[in-house]
């Protein structure tokens, strides 16, 4: 049986559901994200601010949130050259993936990730990767993750758990499941205040805007990472 888990939060819409969903199952669960000097760079205090409101606003789900680790990983900025990374326009590589792909960079975040599980006697590591929207990241996909797992666990002699509770769902059902979760929070109308916190506090944006309020949040409502957003939120409404 599970009882602990590290969640890698990055202060998005998909990692904040994922944390939620640990809250709701397991006794006790960390947090832990990186700075890879990413141009979205904003996300990094938008996650300090999630963490905060659900402390707040879902006090049993505050109750189990433990250590939040922030890793320095200026060296991913360093070895690749991405839209995410440095200031160039997004757009399709030759090699069919969008120039927003990080080389290696859900293995590096794995990789430290359970280095810290290790350390800190952690079971699960959950992280909000999908095959259904990104389909273009190979980092993404399922047989990575099971691959992560097997190394990981035989690795360092620990078996360690990846859970993925977004795999194989949509953005839409990403706000619905959030909408759900919360439901079963214990708060009342619970739901409603996961989904609001949700946009008004995860960030987004690969361009890290925080100043065009749109109804589904912050950000500049056209880059990639936007109009995913967008689609899935209008798709939760409709
Ligand atoms: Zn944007």
């Amino acid at each position: 049986m599970h009882t602990t888990a590290l969640v890698l939060f990055s202060g998005g819409q998909d990692s904040t559901t994922c944390l939620a969903q640990a809250l709701s199952k397991y006794q006790r669960v960390e947090t832990i994200a990186f700075d890879y000097r990413q141009r979205h760079h904003v996300e990094l205090e938008a996650r300090l601010k999630v963490l905060s409101e659900i402390r707040q606003q879902f006090p049993q789900w505050g109750d189990k949130l433990g250590q939040d680790h922030l890793l320095d990983l200026a060296v991913l900025g360093e070895v690749s050259d991405t839209s995410l990374t440095r200031d160039t326009a997004f757009k399709m590589e030759q090699s069919g993936l969008p120039n927003t792909f990080v080389p290696g960079r859900n293995l590096l975040f794995l990789t430290l990730a359970a280095a810290v599980a290790y350390r800190r006697d952690l079971q699960v590591m959950v992280t909000g990767v999908c095959e259904t929207d990104f389909s273009g990241y190979p980092d993404c996909r399922d047989d990575t993750m099971k691959a992560m797992q097997l190394a990981l666990s035989l690795g360092m002699d620990k078996r360690f758990l990846i859970e993925t509770p977004l795999m194989w769902i949509d953005k839409a059902a990403t706000w619905a499941l959030a909408h759900e979760l919360g439901e079963k929070s214990g708060v009342a109308n619970g739901g409603e205040a996961l989904v609001n916190l949700i946009i008004e506090h995860t960030h987004t944006c690969y361009l890290g805007d925080r100043e065009h309020r749109h109804p589904w949040g912050y950000g500049c409502g056209t880059c990639p990472a936007c109009e995913l957003r967008a689609r899935g939120y209008e798709r939760f409404k409709a």
